[in-house]
């Protein structure tokens, strides 16, 4: 089953933050979505990658996401290398998105806006007829983990019969759009996500090891109430500025088409 919708990010609650709402909406209209994490949080200050994982499928469940994978690129150096726009072709070869949802190619933190640039040039390659992907990336490993994949990749052609060769033939997603959160950029559209405000908090806040009231890096992470009234600030802000109570801000390259002037939204005076 293709997904319709996917969102890559770096870090497992950059979505929860970013787009949650906005995929908890789609999945409540009967679209069926996925996240894909680049990382699997091995740096971070608090937790384990294992207590992450866990924390991660739970946030996943309250928004009602298909499909949730984290690849092993490692946490804090996610690098737009032909390697690993290779293992994020496939991921989109595999589950034939019709949307990607990216971060903001600008930003802050190196893994985000890395990732959007990677991001983008993995959608590319995905779609090229002539790219062997599990043959490029066996080329590009080292040969003791080329053995590895190899019995790996058959070990898998045997579990899934022929629809492996099927499921990896070549796909472009329709559209890309930015989650610009993370960066201070005026939106192009942003995503009325009044009735999954609540959700998306919760799913956020499933990152317990993160965003729990502890003394362990009390410095960097403030606590539930103060996370709670920034999120919500910034919600109410792309909010207001579509005239509803919450919103998630995105950006699309392209130009909105419009069929009939009469049916667009947002007023104006
Ligand atoms: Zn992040």
């Amino acid at each position: 089953m293709n997904l319709d919708i996917l969102a890559i990010a770096a870090h497992r609650d950059d979505v929860e933050q970013t787009c949650g709402g906005t995929l908890l909406k789609m999945a409540e209209r009967g679209h069926r979505t996925g996240i894909l994490d680049l990382t699997r949080g091995e740096m971070g200050t608090r937790g384990s990658a294992e207590e992450r994982a866990a924390e991660a499928a739970e946030a996943a469940k309250i928004l009602r996401v298909s499909w949730r994978h984290a690849l092993d690129i490692p946490d804090g150096r996610v690098e737009n290398t032909w390697e690993n726009r290779l293992k994020v072709a496939r991921v989109i070869r595999e589950q034939r998105p019709r949307v990607v949802i990216l971060p903001y190619w600008e930003g802050r933190h190196p893994d985000h806006y890395t990732a959007s640039k990677l991001g983008y040039e993995a959608c590319f390659l995905a779609g090229l007829a002539k790219l062997d992907i599990e043959r490029a990336l066996s080329t590009q490993q080292s040969a003791f983990s080329q053995v590895a994949s190899a019995v790996a990749s058959v070990v898998a052609r045997e579990k899934q019969g022929s629809t492996v060769s099927e499921s990896l033939a070549p796909h472009r997603p329709f559209k890309i759009i930015y989650a610009t959160l993370y960066f201070d950029i005026r939106p192009t559209f942003v995503v009325d996500i009044s009735d999954q405000f609540e959700a998306r908090f919760e799913s956020l806040m499933a990152y317990k090891s993160q965003f729990s009231d502890q003394e362990a890096g009390k410095d960097i992470f403030p606590a539930r109430d103060e996370i709670r009234a920034r999120i919500e600030s910034m919600a109410r802000f792309y909010g207001m500025l579509a005239g509803v109570t919450y919103a998630e801000p995105f950006l699309q390259k392209e130009v909105g088409l419009v069929e009939d002037v009469t049916g667009i939204p947002v007023k104006s005076i």
